[in-house]
C-alpha cells in the first residue's frame, strides 16, 4: 500500500531534503547528479529539480509534475524557473510499475558503479541481511543517461526489485517514502563495498543454498518476498555452483 497522504506536501517536501543531504555527505551523489522524488497523489509527484546540488537544496525549490513529467505551475516562487531533472523519466516509469511504492531516489553510488563496469554482479547471496531485506540486486542494460532508453532498462526489473543497478551510471531504489529508498541505497553500496574486499581478497564464499532457503523463509514472512523472484534466486546458486 502507498503511503502517500499520511503526510503533508510540506513534510515531504523537508524529508526529501533530508534524504538529499544525507546523499550528499555519503558521497553518493556528486556535483548535481541524483535525483529524489515522492509520490504526492495519483497524478502528482514532487522531485527535486535539475542542475542542483542535492547537498543545498531548500525545500521550496522542489518541483511539481504530473505522470507525464510535465510541470505543475509553480506556487513556490523559490521553484518558478526551475525545471524538473530529465531522470525524472526513470522515477516515473517506477511508480507506473510499481502502485505500492512512494518514493524513488536515483543516485550515483561510486563503488555499485565501478562493479557494474567492472562487471561484478550483486546478483548473489554473500550477505544474509541483504539477501532478506535487498534480495538479489539486479543490473540494467546499459542506456545512455537522460535517455529514452532509460525508463526502458529499468520498467522490468524494478517491477520485481526494490534496488538495481544501472550499468554505468547508478543505482535506483523505491520505497514506502524517501528514507525508505535512501536506506536501501545505503544497504546496496555497502553490500557493493564487501563484494569490492572479497575481490581484493581472492575469496568470495557464497551462502549454502540450505541457509540461502532459511532466509527467503524470513523474507516471506516479512512481507518483503516479490513474485517470481525464487526462480532468480535458484538460477544464481545454480550458477555458483557451475562456476
Ligand atoms: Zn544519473
Amino acid at each position: 500500500m502507498s503511503s502517500y497522504g499520511d503526510r503533508t506536501e510540506q513534510e515531504w517536501r523537508e524529508e526529501i531534503i533530508r534524504v538529499c543531504r544525507l546523499m550528499h555527505e555519503k558521497g553518493y551523489v556528486t556535483a548535481t547528479d541524483g535525483n529524489v522524488s515522492v509520490r504526492l497523489s495519483e497524478d502528482r509527484i514532487l522531485s527535486t529539480p535539475s542542475g542542483f546540488s542535492k547537498g543545498f537544496l531548500s525545500p521550496e525549490q522542489l518541483v511539481i509534475t504530473d505522470m507525464e513529467g510535465k510541470k505543475i505551475s509553480a506556487h513556490k516562487p523559490a521553484s518558478c524557473d526551475l525545471k524538473p531533472t530529465s531522470e525524472l523519466l526513470m522515477h516515473l516509469e517506477a511508480y507506473r510499475q510499481r502502485p505500492d511504492i512512494g518514493a524513488v531516489i536515483h543516485a550515483h553510488p561510486p563503488i555499485c558503479v565501478a562493479l557494474s563496469i567492472a562487471g561484478i554482479s550483486l546478483a548473489k547471496c554473500l550477505l544474509p541481511e541483504v539477501v532478506v531485506t535487498l534480495g538479489l540486486i539486479p543490473t540494467t542494460e546499459y542506456a545512455t543517461p537522460s535517455s529514452a532508453k532509460g525508463p526502458q532498462v529499468i520498467k522490468d526489473l524494478i517491477a520485481s526489485h526494490d534496488a538495481l543497478i544501472i550499468q554505468r551510471h547508478g543505482t535506483l531504489t523505491v520505497g514506502k517514502d524517501p528514507f525508505d529508498a535512501y536506506l536501501k541505497l545505503e544497504k546496496m553500496e555497502y553490500a557493493a563495498y564487501v563484494t569490492l574486499i572479497l575481490h581484493q581478497l581472492g575469496r568470495e564464499t557464497l551462502l549454502p543454498p540450505a541457509e540461502v532457503a532459511k532466509l527467503l523463509r524470513m523474507r516471506r514472512e516479512k512481507g518483503l518476498a516479490r513474485e517470481g523472484e525464487e526462480e532468480g534466486f535458484l538460477a544464481s546458486l545454480r550458477k555458483s555452483k557451475g562456476a
